[in-house]
């Protein structure tokens, strides 16, 4: 029951040479599950060893550019790489507005899509989706993989959700959370209660206040910090804490200093790194 976490992109809306766009790669019992896809996402898949026509499902936390941006690569590269006729729709599983933001994404490709339907005899429809909205509850049970989902806050986006991503075999039940960005609440301390590894996205306040910009400034009201990060997983009692989408951009060799913000807060290991940096997470018990 191991749950492998890739992060594929570990950057944030500022472009960075080194770091694509937030997105995480889950595989659990033979599952693919790619959660949010910002810049960059399809060749850090490929460079993970996976593909769009691959993945089992989407999972969008919310619908900020940077977790999106590549939502329509996304679709249209799975469309025109997947062989097999009849093929699945793509779930995707997103807060209420992600129905609204995969139609319009589809309807900006729309001319492509003619295009290659016109040109390909086996190509007869759109990119098949199907997406569902939750903002909590069970939202997948398949094979071992279950995924469940709460509220988050990163007001006033609104609303945002976190998932739990728990795969069970014989010797037991790991279980990965995915905060996405938010500061610390009620939803997502009931949500990473307990599991294996906590992946969170963070911000660096002591960093961040210091800039001239006020509208750099005004990210630190809706993200947690390292140190806020890091409580969140002391009070779950979580195994691993995985920090991810670092603002602003985590310069090598500083590693440490992050690491020693998050240690202050929390006992356990903590995870941190480039783009496709992996963690393998078991089952505690
Ligand atoms: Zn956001
Ligand atoms: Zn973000």
């Amino acid at each position: 029951m191991t749950i492998e976490i890739t992060l594929l992109g570990t950057g944030s809306p500022i472009p960075d040479p080194n770091r694509a766009g937030p997105s995480t790669l889950i595989r659990a019992g033979g599952q693919q599950l790619l959660v949010d896809c910002g810049r960059g996402v399809l060749q850090r898949l490929a460079a993970a060893g996976a593909g769009a026509s691959g993945l089992s499902a989407l999972l969008l936390t919310h619908l900020h550019s940077d977790h999106i941006a590549d939502l329509g690569d996304l679709l249209i590269t799975r469309w025109v790489t997947t062989f097999t006729p009849d093929a699945p729709p793509l779930p995707i599983i997103g807060p209420p507005g992600t129905a609204e933001v995969v139609e319009a994404t589809l309807r900006v490709f729309s001319r492509d899509i003619g295009y290659r339907i016109a040109h390909h005899d086996d190509l007869n429809a759109p990119p098949p989706v199907d997406v569902q909205e939750y903002t909590e509850g069970q939202v997948w049970d398949r094979g071992g993989v279950r995924i469940s989902v709460a509220p988050t806050d990163h007001r006033p986006v609104t609303p945002t959700i976190g998932f739990r991503i728990e795969h069970t075999d014989d010797d037991g039940t790991a279980s990965v959370v995915m905060a996405g960005d938010t500061v610390p609440c009620a939803g997502l301390d009931e949500l990473a209660a307990g599991a294996d590894a906590l992946v969170h996205t963070v911000i660096r306040n002591d960093l961040i206040e210091a800039l001239p910009q006020q509208r750099i400034r005004d990210i630190c009201d809706y993200h947690s910090s390292v140190a806020q990060a890091a409580e969140t997983a002391s009070r779950a009692g979580v195994g691993t804490l995985v920090l991810t989408h670092y603002v602003p951009a985590l310069v090598p060799g500083q590693e440490e200093q992050w690491r020693a913000l998050a240690a202050a807060e929390f006992d356990g290991p903590i995870e941190l790194g480039n783009d496709l940096h992996r963690v393998e997470v078991t089952a505690r018990r």
